[in-house]
């Protein structure tokens, strides 16, 4: 059925342009979006905006909808005293206790999370790596059916043995070829040996897909990169032919030499943002100079879904660095979008809708909507989302599903997973 939204204010953020007045929504599967000058079409739902600020779904650019049942974890029994330690302490600790029902427990609680703040489309990086087989079709399965459309991929290392290492592949390929959006992810340079990089590039080219992979996040990636192979990181994940792949997505990028910068501005890879979560683990700031920066993408590295929120943290971040442009953060927010529309278009939903509840203190204007993202609306303002041309938040209540039932699924599979952690790893299992 056709929805109809009259009377709101459309950002449209490939014109950059504010239209005010009533929007057609197509909800076939690949519907479209458009303003209207006509009346509703019969059968058509009528959703009243009452002029309030409308624009297309948000995506997240870079999410690990894994760690969602990580918050208030029990901490490990010393404090992490730098970022490898964060992982092996905190991150691998957790992964490997992970089985598909708190895989799907995760999944579920991270697109709730997305959902109520506007964010209907995620590029996901995901491992289990004692529940690799089946876990990407459960990931999928659960975003769509909160509503979520997605690009997937399984995180690929070397880190918990071959066995391991193998089935991520096997389960990438399975995906692949299954014909959903996806990449073949890969943790990092320094969990990753030379074989299995070259079994992920190969894999890749196969499909026509990018690499999903984190870059130089931590100094002691380019370190152990430099020990290992005697190169830097990038130029070491170039001559494996990683940057050769359109749409290969590098996370973080903070410690790169200005070479590095050179070799990834030339490729056609994206950089993917995540200002927060840099933060959280003192790694660092990313620094634009060098950097196409319409090939930089936004992105929440697992902390949460608000991605007006990570949009805000690259702007501040950016000021903290000695100045960046609202509308260069604002921009970066949309080139997620733009990402998927050129290399994921079966991800790239466009009749996704976000109607904020929000009623602006200051003239809102095509000129100054940064500055009213920046400061003004957020994600408490989010009142209806339509996702795939069906409304699936209707003034801040999920249509599709019962949201206090699956938080107390997802509180279940949290315990369990906690009670998981620390203790002796059956046998066979690292
Ligand atoms: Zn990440």
């Amino acid at each position: 059925m056709t929805l109809f939204l009259r009377d709101v204010t459309f950002y449209d953020w490939r014109t950059e342009r504010l239209l005010r007045g009533d929007l057609l929504v197509d909800n076939s599967p690949h519907g479209s979006l458009r303003a209207t000058a006509d009346p509703p079409p019969a059968g058509a739902t009528v959703i009243e905006g009452g002029g309030r600020l409308a624009m297309e779904g948000l995506t997240c650019g870079h999410h690990h909808l894994y760690s969602a049942l990580a918050r208030g974890m029990p901490a490990p029994a010393r404090a992490p005293r730098n970022f490898a330690e964060i992982l092996a302490g905190v991150w691998w600790r957790l992964d490997r206790c992970l089985d598909l029902e708190m895989v799907r427990a995760s999944a579920l609680a991270a697109a709730v999370d997305c959902l109520r703040c506007g964010v209907t489309r995620v590029i996901d990086h995901h491992v289990s790596p004692n529940a690799i087989a089946g876990s990407l079709p459960a990931i999928a399965a659960a975003l769509e059916e909160v509503g979520l459309s997605h690009v997937l991929c399984y995180e690929l290392s070397d880190r918990d043995g071959p066995a391991a290492a193998a089935a991520g592949l096997d389960e990438t390929a399975a995906y692949l070829a299954s014909g959903r959006p996806g990449l073949v992810g890969l943790h990092a340079s320094f969990t990753v040996g030379d074989e299995l990089l070259a079994a992920a590039v190969a894999l890749a080219a196969k499909h026509r897909v990018g690499l999903h992979l984190h870059v130089a996040e931590d100094i002691v990636d380019q370190e152990r990169c430099l020990a290992d192979h005697g190169r830097r990181v990038v130029e070491h994940l170039a001559e494996h032919g990683v940057l050769e792949q359109r749409g290969s997505l590098l996370v973080h990028c903070l410690h790169l030499s200005p070479d590095e910068r050179e070799l990834v501005r030339r490729s056609g890879a994206w950089v993917v943002h995540n200002p927060e979560s840099n933060q959280n683990n003192g790694v660092g700031a990313l620094h634009w100079d060098g950097l196409d920066p319409a090939r930089v993408l936004i992105g929440t590295d697992g902390l949460h879904g608000d991605m007006l929120r990570s949009m805000r943290a690259a702007f501040l971040s950016g000021q903290a660095q000695g100045g960046l442009a609202p509308a260069l953060a604002w921009q970066a927010l949309w080139t997620n979008q733009r990402y998927l529309e050129r290399h994921h278009p079966a991800a790239a939903r466009r009749n996704d809708v976000v109607l904020f509840d929000y009623l602006p203190p200051t003239p809102l204007q095509e000129n100054n909507v940064s500055a009213h993202a920046m400061f003004g609306f957020d994600a408490r303002h989010v009142r209806t989302v339509i996702a795939g041309g069906r409304v699936v938040l209707e003034d801040g209540r999920l249509t599709g599903l019962d949201e206090a039932a699956v938080m107390q699924f997802c509180q279940e599979q949290a315990r369990r997973l906690w009670e998981a952690l620390d203790q002796p790893a059956p046998k066979g299992r690292p």
